[in-house]
C-alpha cells in the first residue's frame, strides 16, 4: 500500500527545484531536523510527515509559487475565479488525489489531500485557492462510494481532469444548521425527479456545471426518523430552471457564493445517487475527511499570515529597533505559531485516523475547530503586527484576516462542534 502512494506521488511529482525562499536569506530546509522557521516559504520537512505527503508538499509548492501575492489580490478584488491555478492543478493530475484509480485519479488519502489543500492555502492563495479545487477533491467521495459504475464513468471521470466543476447545495436560509429539516422537497414522475425549493451559500454555483443536492423526497412528517426522507442528487446545475444570485460577502471573493431558487427543475432519476431516502447517511459519511480537509486551509492561511508578518517585523523598524524584538510584538507571533502547530499535529493526526479507517469524529471535528481559530487568531495578529499597513490591502494580511472568519462558520461552526463533543466525548445532555 505504502510504496503504491510513493509510486503514485512520484508520478505526479515534477523535476522539482526547491521552492523559493522569501528574503532570500533562508536555509534550506531539508538540512533542518527540527521545526523549519516560519520565514521559510512552503518547508516539506515538518515533522510528522511520511514521504509521500512530502512529496505532495513539494510538488504543490512548484505549482502554487508560480501564483503571486499580486495574482491573489487582485483575483479577491476583482472577483475572478483563479482560472490559471485551478487549470495548472488539473493538468498535472492534482484534483483527483484522493479518487480512485480507475477513474483517473491517485486514490491517495486524506493525509496527502489535506496536505495538498494546507500547501495551496499557505503559498498565499488561501481560501480563494483551496476553495477553487475544494469540491474536486473530496466533494463527490459520496458518488465513488455509493454511486453505480455507469455514474462513477460519467461524472468521476471529467471532474478529475477539471472539465466540469461541481457545486455542494446543501444549507437552507430558513433551516440552517439543522440541516435535518431542510425544505427543498423533489417528487418523482416517472423517470424524473421535479426539484422545488432554495439553496443558501452556495459556492461556486457561478462557474459550475454540477451540483450536488440535498432534498426530501418524503415529507418530515412523513418519517420515523428526521434522517430519513432525504436523497442526494448529482446533476446538471441547469440554468433555465435555477435561478442563481450571488452574496455579496466579506472575503474570499474571488470565489463565489449565491442563494439558488428553482421550481419545478425537472432532474433526471438517474441523477440519484444510492436509494432514495438515504441522502443524508451519504453525506454523513464524508463529513469527518470535510472537517479535516477545512481545517488544513485554515492552517495554510495561518501560517502565511505568520509568514509574512515576522518578514515584516523583522525590517520595520520604529524607535530604533526592528519591532519584532518587542516582546509585546514577539510574545503574541510566538504564541501563534505554538497554536497553529497544535492544530498541525492534530489536523495530521486525524487525517492518518481516517485513513486508517476510524470513523468516529471527534479528533476530525477538534481539529477543525482549533486549525480554524488557531488562523483567526493568527490573522488578527498579523494585521495588529502591521499597525496601519495591516489595515491597508498591499500588505495582504487584512485580505487574510477576512478570510480567516470562513473556516469558523462553515462548513459547520465551532458552537456546532463543541455541541459535538459535550455529547459525544463528555456524554453531556443535548440542549437543542
Ligand atoms: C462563504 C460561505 C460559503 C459557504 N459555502 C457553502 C456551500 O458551498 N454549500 C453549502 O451547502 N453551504 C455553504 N455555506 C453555508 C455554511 O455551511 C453555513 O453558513 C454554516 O453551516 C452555518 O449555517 P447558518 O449560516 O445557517 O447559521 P445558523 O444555523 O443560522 O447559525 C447561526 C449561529 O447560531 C449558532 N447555533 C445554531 N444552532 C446552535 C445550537 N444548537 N447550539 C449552539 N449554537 C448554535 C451557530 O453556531 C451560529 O453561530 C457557506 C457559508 C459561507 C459563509
Amino acid at each position: 500500500m505504502q510504496q503504491r502512494i510513493l509510486t503514485a506521488t512520484r508520478q505526479l511529482l515534477h523535476s522539482a527545484k526547491r521552492p523559493r525562499c522569501l528574503l532570500g536569506t533562508l536555509t534550506n530546509a531539508t538540512r533542518r531536523c527540527i521545526h523549519a522557521r516560519a520565514t521559510e516559504y512552503l518547508p516539506s520537512n515538518l515533522p510528522g510527515w511520511n514521504e509521500s505527503q512530502r512529496s505532495v508538499r513539494e510538488a504543490i509548492a512548484k505549482i502554487c509559487e508560480k501564483y503571486t501575492d499580486e495574482y491573489w489580490m487582485e483575483r479577491d478584488n476583482e472577483h475572478k475565479f483563479p482560472w490559471e491555478i485551478y487549470h495548472d492543478l488539473a493538468s498535472n493530475g492534482w484534483l483527483g488525489i484522493c479518487m480512485p484509480e480507475k477513474y483517473g485519479g491517485s486514490e491517495l488519502g486524506i493525509s496527502e489531500a489535506a496536505t495538498m489543500l494546507h500547501t495551496i492555502s499557505e503559498s498565499g492563495a488561501g481560501m480563494n485557492g483551496a476553495s477553487s479545487v475544494h469540491m474536486n477533491i473530496f466533494g463527490l467521495e459520496p458518488v465513488a462510494k455509493f454511486g453505480t459504475e455507469e455514474q462513477k464513468q460519467r461524472w468521476l471521470v471529467p471532474l478529475i481532469q477539471g472539465k466540469e466543476r461541481a457545486c455542494f447545495g446543501v444549507t437552507e436560509s430558513n433551516t440552517g444548521l439543522d440541516t435535518l429539516r431542510l425544505q427543498s422537497m423533489a417528487r418523482r414522475h416517472g423517470d424524473t425527479y421535479t426539484l422545488s425549493g432554495s439553496k443558501v451559500f452556495i459556492s461556486t454555483a457561478q462557474v459550475a456545471e454540477k451540483i450536488l443536492i440535498l432534498v426530501r423526497t418524503t415529507p418530515l412528517d412523513q418519517v420515523n426518523k428526521p434522517s430519513q426522507g432525504l436523497s442526494l442528487f448529482y446533476t446538471d446545475l441547469d440554468r433555465q430552471a435555477v435561478q442563481i444570485t450571488e452574496i455579496p460577502k466579506m472575503g474570499r471573493s474571488a470565489v463565489d457564493t449565491n442563494v439558488l431558487l428553482f421550481e419545478n427543475w425537472k432532474v433526471p432519476a438517474c441523477d440519484l445517487i444510492g436509494q432514495e431516502g438515504d441522502g443524508f447517511k451519504m453525506i454523513m459519511h464524508g463529513m469527518n475527511a470535510e472537517r479535516i480537509l477545512v481545517g488544513a486551509e485554515a492552517l495554510g492561511l495561518g501560517y502565511a499570515a505568520l509568514r509574512r508578518t515576522c518578514n515584516y517585523v523583522n525590517e520595520r523598524v520604529v524607535f530604533g529597533s526592528p519591532i519584532g524584538k518587542y516582546q509585546g510584538i514577539q510574545h503574541p507571533l510566538a504564541e501563534c505559531w505554538m497554536n497553529l502547530e497544535s492544530a498541525r499535529l492534530m489536523i495530521y493526526t486525524a487525517a492518518k485516523l481516517y485513513d486508517q479507517g476510524y470513523t468516529d469524529g471527534e479528533y476530525a471535528n477538534a481539529a477543525k475547530y482549533l486549525a480554524a481559530e488557531a488562523a483567526f487568531k493568527t490573522a488578527e495578529r498579523a494585521v495588529m503586527s502591521h499597525g496601519g499597513m495591516g489595515y491597508a490591502k498591499e500588505y495582504h494580511v487584512e485580505r487574510y484576516f477576512r478570510e480567516s472568519t470562513l473556516s469558523r462558520i462553515a462548513p459547520i461552526s465551532g458552537e456546532m462542534i463543541k455541541n459535538y463533543i459535550g455529547q459525544r466525548v463528555l456524554g453531556l445532555p443535548k440542549s437543542y
